[in-house]
């Protein structure tokens, strides 16, 4: 159960995983996936020495700069302080602060009962406290839309008139710097939100920004914070009220003029049931949320449970944009709409191939056999194979 729940919200986070960690990186010996699996099942049966000692043996065979290493790392320094170390606890976190890929991250641990009894410790305060000052890097993408690299999660903060418009609201803890970062490029406040999706580094800042401004998202943001999160190894995230909740709900593709700026919000649901699509019309910049991931994901879009769909309305954006779109994805580099449209070539091909497969009754391993050898991932193909309606005959 544990392990599922592991997959599950490893999957919710790094979509590219797709639940299968052996393609995520090489490992000669299949050893970091077995030790990662089987410190979830320790961790169920009640074994705390065991959880750790797995994940001991897994995290340093995870190479510097894997997208899952910071969260694997984050599970070890939990893991150590279950178990009364918590030296080694602010050694893990301080090591994944430092790679600096979703330094972030390190934020669960004040929502965290393994850590309750050491977040005033001498080694373990000190490495939480760098949260709130950390040093944003902002990049101009085009006159008064900046992209912001909270972190982790990447945000785009649009100066309008009087106000400035952020997609996304970044982990709790960034918020000051993210005010700071605003306020160094000359922007006006934080007066208008749109939350790309319910995960915490996506809306965690919603508490701070939403005492001043207001916030858009799905329906099914507002849904979903209102109730506890999972998040890893039984942790949850707790439900929010008040001001950290979305007030203005967007279920249709709408075009809003925000602080004198025209921004189109594209409901796409595919990594949550709940994503939105930006776009900016005057700069031609597109913020994907966490649906691509053009580096980590290795050639693929994230289509989520309903491919078919999710494909058929992409298709139709991608054709509306213009060539010299720039692309913003929640966790990678910015890169070009020419790049987004061969991913997502590639990613039809899959489905395309895989609605073939489904239709002509062939089983799930006969379509890996298949589609394996033509570079298309082994988890991708089982996991569009099940929520395509092939089961899981194999
Ligand atoms: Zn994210």
């Amino acid at each position: 159960m544990v392990n599922r729940v592991w997959v599950a919200v490893l999957m919710a986070l790094l979509p590219t995983v797709g639940g299968c960690a052996d393609e995520q990186v090489p490992s000669p010996d299949g050893g970091m996936e077995t030790h990662l699996a089987t410190a979830g099942e320790a961790l169920e049966a009640g074994d705390t020495v065991g959880y750790r000692d797995h994940l001991r043996a897994a995290v340093p065979l995870l190479p510097v700069g894997a997208l899952d290493r910071p969260f694997q790392m984050y599970r070890l320094a939990r893991a150590e302080a279950m178990t009364g170390n918590p030296d080694a606890a602010a050694q893990w976190l301080q090591t994944a602060w430092d790679e600096n890929i979703e330094s972030m991250m390190i934020s669960y641990a004040r929502i965290d009962p393994a850590f309750a009894p050491w977040l005033d410790h001498r080694a373990i305060a000190p490495v939480l406290e760098q949260m709130e000052d950390h040093a944003i890097t902002v990049d101009t993408l085009a006159p008064g839309v900046y992209r912001l690299d909270a972190a982790g999660p990447k945000l785009l903060a649009v100066a309008g008139e009087g106000a400035t418009l952020l997609i996304d609201a970044g982990y709790a803890p960034a918020a000051a710097s993210i005010r700071r970062a605003i306020a160094a490029v000359g922007a006006p406040r934080v007066g208008y939100v749109i939350n790309t999706h319910a995960h915490e580094d996506h809306v965690g800042g919603n508490a701070e920004f939403g005492t001043q401004a207001v916030i858009f998202a799905h329906p099914a943001v507002r849904d979903a914070m209102r109730e506890t999160q999972p998040f890893v190894d039984g942790v949850t995230v707790p439900a929010r009220s008040g001001d950290a909740l979305p007030e203005r709900s967007i279920a249709r593709d709408t075009t809003l003029s925000i602080a004198g700026v025209t921004v189109r919000v594209i409901p796409l649901p595919a990594h949550t049931d709940g994503d939105l699509l930006v776009y900016l019309p005057g700069s031609h910049v597109l913020h994907m949320g966490d649906s691509f991931f053009p580096r980590t994901g290795r050639g693929m879009v994230f289509p989520g449970s309903e491919p078919e769909r999710f494909v058929e309305r992409l298709r139709g954006l991608l054709n509306e944009l213009p060539d010299d779109t720039r692309v913003v994805a929640g966790h990678d580099p910015v890169v070009s709409l020419s790049e987004l449209r061969e991913q997502f070539a590639r990613t039809v091909e899959l489905v395309e191939r895989i609605r073939t497969s489904v239709d002509d009754g062939l089983s799930v391993d006969s379509t890996v056999a298949v589609l394996g050898p033509e570079g298309f991932r082994e988890s991708w193909v089982r996991y569009l194979h099940r929520v395509m309606g092939g089961g899981d005959r194999s």
